[in-house]
């Protein structure tokens, strides 16, 4: 069972003071997909991983409210100019007034794109920032929306490659794994040509052949006859 709580947050930007639900314990018993996205059974804790100003709509992870985190001046307009009218026109869509702005939950994959831009806003490393892409799609799996599903995965895969071209964005040790889930998610896009591209770019990234050969296989199994699932 996934055990959700009821926490409460500070927003770093506005000040307002929120609950949200924060994930006390999960599991992994739905299996693992072929792009490692995890599933839970029963609640799927994804959603409740990230969290939303109901006011400003500043987004992050628990850290990202913590009383450390002080958004500069540029970071706090973007979320002003571009996050606060987007959750106004989602909560103005979903419950047909602003009356409401607590009882409206925001999707898993609007929070985690929110997450997203704020985290560019802030300069963070594009391996991190693909993080919040790639959770972003994961739950447009379970929200049954495939076009969403797909821009996320596009953005994720554009944010990998940036932080496999940068010096240092990836550990050496975990570039042979990234350079499989990029080429995963072309495949994933429907982009056959750039998947093989990717998948055909893992060998030369393995580091230990020992622990690492299933990632080689795994690129080979995607590439010619691929798998849904792991396992
Ligand atoms: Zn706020």
């Amino acid at each position: 069972m996934t055990t959700l709580q009821r926490i409460e947050l500070q927003c770093p930007v506005c000040d307002t003071r929120f609950v949200s639900q924060s994930v006390v314990a999960t599991n992994a018993f739905g299996g693992k997909r072929t792009d490692f996205h995890e599933r839970a059974a029963g609640t799927q804790p994804l959603p409740y991983l990230v969290h939303m100003c109901n006011r400003c709509g500043y987004s992050g992870s628990e850290r990202d409210f913590s009383e450390e985190v002080e958004p500069s001046a540029v970071v706090k307009e973007h979320v002003w100019n571009e996050l606060a009218p987007a959750l106004a026109r989602a909560i103005v869509q979903s419950s047909g007034s602003d009356d409401h702005r607590d009882m409206v939950q925001m999707t898993g994959s609007a929070k985690y794109e929110a997450a997203a831009k704020v985290a560019e806003w802030q300069s963070m490393d594009p391996r991190y920032i693909a993080d919040f892409y790639l959770r972003a799609a994961w739950c447009c799996v379970d929200e049954g929306d495939t076009e969403a599903e797909r821009f996320f995965r596009r953005k994720a895969a554009w944010m990998f490659e940036r932080a496999l071209s940068s010096f240092d964005g990836v550990a050496r040790e975990e570039r042979c794994v990234i350079t499989y889930l990029i080429g995963e998610l072309w495949r994933r896009v429907g982009d056959a040509s750039q998947a093989a591209r990717w998948f055909a770019h893992v060998p030369e990234e393995v580091m230990d052949p020992g622990t690492q050969q299933w990632i080689v296989d795994a690129a080979l199994q995607q590439d010619q006859c691929p798998r849904e699932w792991f396992g």
